[in-house]
């Protein structure tokens, strides 16, 4: 028998729910670990307190002067909450999050004067061993080091006994090293252009803020259970596994009531949420068995990102707590659905208008339509760069796959608004005529009902839907760390708004139109230059595959291909003109992001090879054994007619031979194809190599390996069976 996956199921038989403490009132605790609004009223000078509120809200500098103010206040109040310990918290491009903790303590080298200690310098900047994070280069052709420097936006918050300080990550000659650095900077941007455009219709809007609010979708996995298996301990997905009889065929998961040890896993998980300030709102079950998902209200969107990144690290945490591995990972098990993170997308001003929302007035509306329709023109012109944002080796194996939308960007945005744009597409060229003006301002745009929010048909094959009062895009991984697309969504944006800005002003300027009639005039020719992107049908269909073809938009299915746009001529004008990167940031991050693709497929083409060899070739071979000595007994008691009772064996013997010839054969090819790979000089082509020459084998060895298990005694499998992984719980 084999003991040790039979060992691991009897050891979750025996699981109990881990009851979670009740703490008080959401209300009441949320946000009491984040040295947010009240603390720092509380433990900062007036002046501190002024400073990093208008760090905050207006970008500006903090002196060195009251650096050692908030560091003090921040210690204080730290220390308080039994904190022993500091961190700077940061995103390097490796996608995790990093932290090294410092204590606060300090003493003279002969044990006089112990103290804690935590001055503005420690707060303000950090310079940790950066030498093994990803920089595509970056240091290795300018300065070695690299620094983190305190990021006052996002406030500090304390897990466990450590107080974390979220900073950027830059190298000393200031590239970005980071995923936060440049999302700040598209931020900022946003902010710049599409301030100016609502300016147009509010003198009074000082401030455009982003915001983002992402749903993390997740698998449950019964921790002993992963522990069981290789591939899902070392890539966080299946390699091998053949589908559960029974799998999501029944539709009985989705919204279904939440097992015991589930929701005491959420409850708990939800407590830390609440005292690290992430307005966590929904929980449900998801599609495919043991799948889950958690959403909060959305926030600004840098907070939102930093909360994200946390939140996905917390999961993992509490999930040892209740003996569960939670799977990020966008496909960790083929045949039923996979994960992914919707990022829902807006804009709200200082004034408290969200831009993406229908207003109650025609001019409220036409203010709508003006960044409703900047928002499809960017993306219609950088399709291909937003696809590269959310490129990844895991991602791939999702889009497409019918459960996520497809490779192809395009953008829903439901019939009636799809009727709007088409009244507007008549508005006439130039001056408008009186009787014009106010048929639109009554039929057009006065009549577009608040109440789009229910009568939007959600269409959710759409990788990019508005859905009422913002976008929602749909095509981020689960894993990803949402700095990356959203720092191409509202890079795009703003590129697209300061391009509006200008255009309006020329024919206000230079036509003499009326501010409305210019408006009018630049959205009636977007309308007209976006058709491509829109697309209300069916996103998973080979029709749809077909037409957008015809329509030219692109359709990149791996990683290697999609990531080529990030480095294209146009994306590079884009970011550098922005000022969010400068070319060598955008090539470095393209040869990390090519790096990690290629690590990736290599990771799990060795571990393939492994378990196919050390799992299930000697399993087989076991199995076939016992035949072997079924069919010699079967000779011994029946002489020359065995073969009559034997023949089904006989038959079994050969079949599990040839399966093991095949599995054999490839996984020598395979690692033959990875040595070639491995020696090609330049990470395009080894990317394009394993994705194309290497990962096209994991899918032979896995249809013979799946068919073995299927023919072998349940009882020698050594490998946790997926109707085991996704229905213990
Ligand atoms: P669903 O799309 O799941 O039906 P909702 O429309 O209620 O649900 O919202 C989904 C997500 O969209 C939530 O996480 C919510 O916080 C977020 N969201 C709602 N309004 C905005 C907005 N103006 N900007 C960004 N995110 C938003
Ligand atoms: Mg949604």
């Amino acid at each position: 028998m084999s003991t040790f996956r039979f060992q691991t199921l009897k050891e979750t038989a025996n699981r109990k729910p881990v009851s979670v403490e009740n703490l008080d009132k959401k209300s009441v605790i949320f946000g009491s670990n984040v040295f947010n609004d009240k603390a720092m009223r509380q433990y900062l000078t007036p002046e501190a307190y002024k400073a990093v509120k208008s760090a905050i809200v207006n970008g500006t500098k903090i002196d060195r002067n009251t650096a050692e103010h908030v560091a003090m206040g921040m210690k204080e109040w730290a220390l308080s909450k039994g904190v022993t310990h500091y961190t700077h918290w940061f995103q390097p491009l490796t996608g995790a999050t990093a932290e090294k903790h410092d204590a606060f303590f300090e003493t003279s080298f002969d044990g006089s004067d112990p103290v804690e200690k935590f001055g503005g310098g420690q707060l303000v900047q950090q310079e940790p061993d950066a030498s093994s994070f990803p920089n595509g280069g970056i240091r290795n052709t300018f300065e070695a080091r690299g620094y983190t420097a305190w990021d006052p936006t996002s406030p500090a918050f304390i897990f466990g006994t450590t107080l974390c300080i979220p900073t950027i990550f830059v190298s000393y000659t200031g590239e970005a090293l980071d995923y936060k650095t440049p999302l700040l900077r598209a931020l900022n941007a946003v902010d710049n252009a599409a301030t100016a455009v609502a300016k147009y219709f509010d003198k009074n809007v000082k401030k455009v803020t982003p915001t983002l609010g992402w749903e993390q979708e997740y698998f449950l996995v019964d921790r002993a259970l992963a522990a069981a298996r290789p591939d899902l301990t070392l890539t966080g997905r299946t390699l091998l596994g053949h589908t559960s009889a029974k799998g999501q065929q029944l539709e009985d998961h989705y919204f279904g009531s939440i097992p015991t040890r589930v929701l005491n896993y959420m409850r708990d998980l939800e407590n830390e949420c609440m005292l690290l300030g992430i307005p966590v709102k929904t929980r449900h079950n998801e599609v495919a068995p043991n799948q889950f998902e958690l959403a909060p209200i959305f926030e600004e969107t840098n907070l939102a990102v930093d909360h994200n990144s946390l939140l996905m690290d917390v999961m993992q945490k509490v999930g040892e707590r209740h003996d569960f591995k939670v799977l990020l990972h966008e496909k960790p098990f083929k045949g039923v659905n996979g994960s992914g993170k919707h990022n829902n997308w807006s804009m709200a001003t200082d004034t408290g208008i969200n831009l993406l929302s229908p207003g109650k007035t025609p001019m409220s509306n036409l203010q709508f339509l003006t960044f409703f329709i900047n928002t499809i023109k960017a993306v219609n012109e950088y399709e291909e760069l937003l696809r590269a944002s959310i490129a990844s080796a895991s991602n791939d194996h999702r889009l497409g796959a019918n459960e996520a939308p497809p490779a192809i960007i395009s953008v829903f945005i439901g019939q009636q608004l799809t009727a709007v744009l088409e009244e507007l597409e008549g508005v006439s060229n130039g001056k408008l005529s009186p009787k014009e003006k106010t048929d639109l301002k009554l039929n057009v745009v006065g009549k577009i009902p608040d109440v789009l929010l229910d009568n939007t048909d959600r269409n959710r094959t759409s990788p990019f839907a508005f859905t009422g009062n913002k976008f929602e895009l749909r095509a981020v991984g689960s894993l990803a760390n949402c700095a990356n697309p959203m720092t191409t969504l509202n890079s795009i944006v703003a590129k697209q708004l300061t391009d509006f800005k200008k255009e309006v002003d020329a024919l206000i300027d230079k036509k003499g139109l009326k501010k409305d009639e210019a408006i009018f005039n630049v959205l009636r020719e977007y309308i007209k230059q976006s058709r491509n992107i829109l697309f209300e049908g069916d996103g998973y269909s080979e029709a749809w595959e077909k037409e957008a073809a015809k329509r030219g938009l692109s359709n990149h299915k791996t990683t290697p291909e999609a990531l080529k746009a990030k480095v294209s001529k146009k994306a590079i004008t884009l970011f550098e003109e922005l000022s969010i990167m400068n070319h060598v940031e955008v090539e470095a991050r393209y040869e990390i992001e090519l790096e990690e693709y290629i690590k990736k497929i290599q990771i799990e083409s060795r571990v393939l090879g492994d378990i196919a060899r050390n799992h299930v070739i000697p399993t087989a071979i076991r199995y076939q054994n016992t035949l072997i000595e079924n069919v010699k007994g079967l000779k011994e008691i029946f002489g020359k007619d065995f073969e009559q009772y034997a023949k089904e064996q006989v038959a079994l013997v050969k079949e599990i031979s040839e399966h093991i010839e095949a599995i054999n054969s490839k996984v020598d090819q395979m690692t033959e194809e990875r040595k070639k790979a491995n020696n090609l000089s330049s990470t395009e082509e080894m990317a394009s190599a394993y994705c194309f020459l290497v990962k096209p084998y994991f899918e032979l060895i896995r249809y013979h390996a799946d068919k073995l298990e299927l023919l072998v005694d349940d009882e020698m499998w050594t490998l946790v069976k997926y109707r085991e992984l996704l229905f213990i719980r």
